[in-house]
């Protein structure tokens, strides 16, 4: 069967790409290996989506041409997409530093994208693996698990390798090195972080346990959020956030009291209550636990505050103010959110996602190398490049 059109992945970016080309007029196919369509949305955001951040800008993104997400994230903007959802009637709530959700449920905005879909005319074939591409004269004819298919735009959404029981295939990186496209390493991100054996035996009784932390890693990047013990290590938004900046071997540096300036704290409370213990006045302020592990670990003196010396109190205020962690790797591909790395940006017009040396090969989503920080980015890029890309295709 031959289409114009054929998007490969019903995600975010396919399907928003597979409407605008069909209200084109364009003849579309997105064929998916899954069963349902848009299987990440549905299990996103805790399963009512982060759909979009209020400040997303192309700050938000990490891409080895930072200037690339410019042009897309300025002509389908996240007002766009909120004005689209508002005309379907999404019922939505903003939760902190600008994020979105829907009230009810992720299907929504499935719903919202399917039904666009349906009225562009755009045809959707699940349980359809693509297992080859060739070139013709015409365009592409694709080898699948349902049969061949032509088309004269090639359009792949395909994702990245993030929940590969979700159906993550590395089909798209390889169809962009089979047509001469640099692939930078992948890697998973906004993933949480896992804890050498000796840290994880000292923290585990915290699992569960979150802290509202500045986090910063050694490239100097910060996030302000809650930081969270698992059993395996340390998660919470703060460090899925840093877990893009974090590399193997690196420590992270915790604020643990990034409102307050421990020094003249002590100072204070040594007036106040002089004979109080300093592990029972920073219990008034931090997990009673995790004092209890930071002084068996002899980070914290086991003293009465006005036994305190100076070098000591400056010593509180750097543990507590800089205290390091060294992570030994993250929890991989299973349990992250995105993929940092993928087809070469440079490969791509930022106007259309036409690769430069294939007429008619297109690469939108999150298969491309741009990753969004964790809070509705990740979307935004997927409506974006969709968008912009299903105006030419
Ligand atoms: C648990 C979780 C929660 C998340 N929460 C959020 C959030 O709240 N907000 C946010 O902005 N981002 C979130 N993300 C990230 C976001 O889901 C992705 O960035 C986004 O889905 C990428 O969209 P995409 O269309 O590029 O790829 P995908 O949504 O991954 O879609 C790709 C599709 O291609 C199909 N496919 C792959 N290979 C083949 C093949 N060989 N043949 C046929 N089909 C194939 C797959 O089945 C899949 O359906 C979350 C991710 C995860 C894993």
């Amino acid at each position: 069967m031959s289409f114009d059109v054929i998007v490969i992945g019903a995600g975010a970016a396919g399907l928003m790409c597979a409407a605008q080309a069909g209200y084109r007029g364009r003849r579309v196919l997105v064929i998916d290996m899954g069963k349902k369509v848009g299987r990440k949305i549905l299990i996103s955001g805790g399963g009512r989506c982060n759909f979009t951040n209020e400040n997303a800008s192309p700050n938000n993104y990490l891409c080895h041409n930072p200037h690339f997400v410019k042009s897309c994230l300025s002509r389908y903007t996240q007002q766009d997409f909120i004005e689209l959802v508002e005309r379907h009637g999404l019922a939505y709530h903003h939760k902190t530093l600008g994020q979105l959700f829907c009230d009810n449920s992720a299907q929504d905005i499935v719903d919202i994208l399917m039904t666009e879909c349906e009225w562009a005319g755009v045809e959707v074939q699940l349980r359809t693996e693509l297992l080859s591409v060739d070139k013709t004269t015409q365009g592409y004819t694709l080898t699948t698990s349902g049969g061949e298919f032509q088309c004269h735009s090639l359009v792949v959404a395909s994702g990245g390798l993030t929940m590969p029981k979700l159906g993550a295939t590395p089909v798209g990186y390889k169809i962009a090195e089979q047509f001469g496209l640099q692939v930078y390493p992948t890697t998973a991100a906004l993933v949480p972080l896992t804890l050498h054996d000796h840290d994880k035996a000292r923290f585990e009784s915290l699992s569960g346990v979150s802290i509202d932390s500045i986090v910063t890693s050694e490239s100097g990047v910060q996030f302000r959020e809650n930081i969270l013990f698992t059993h395996r290590g340390i998660s919470g938004p703060a460090i899925l956030q840093i877990s893009s900046f974090w590399q193997a071997g690196q420590a992270v540096a915790i604020n643990l009291l990034p409102e307050k300036n421990v020094a003249e704290l002590i100072a204070t409370w040594k007036v106040q209550s002089p004979q109080k213990s300093l592990k029972n006045a920073l219990s008034g302020l931090l997990p009673k636990r995790f004092v209890e592990i930071l002084g068996e670990q002899q980070q914290l003196p086991d003293k009465a505050l006005n036994q305190l010396l100076h070098a000591e109190i400056e010593s509180v205020a750097k543990t507590l103010h800089q205290w390091q962690l060294k992570p030994n790797g993250t929890e991989g591909y299973r349990t992250a959110e995105v993929t940092l790395g993928g087809v070469d940006v440079d490969e791509l017009s930022s106007k259309t996602f036409e690769a430069k040396k294939a007429q008619g090969l297109y690469f939108i989503g999150e298969v491309t190398d741009v990753t969004g920080w964790l809070g509705g980015y990740n979307f935004q890029y997927a409506w974006s490049s969709g968008w912009c890309c299903g105006q030419y295709c």
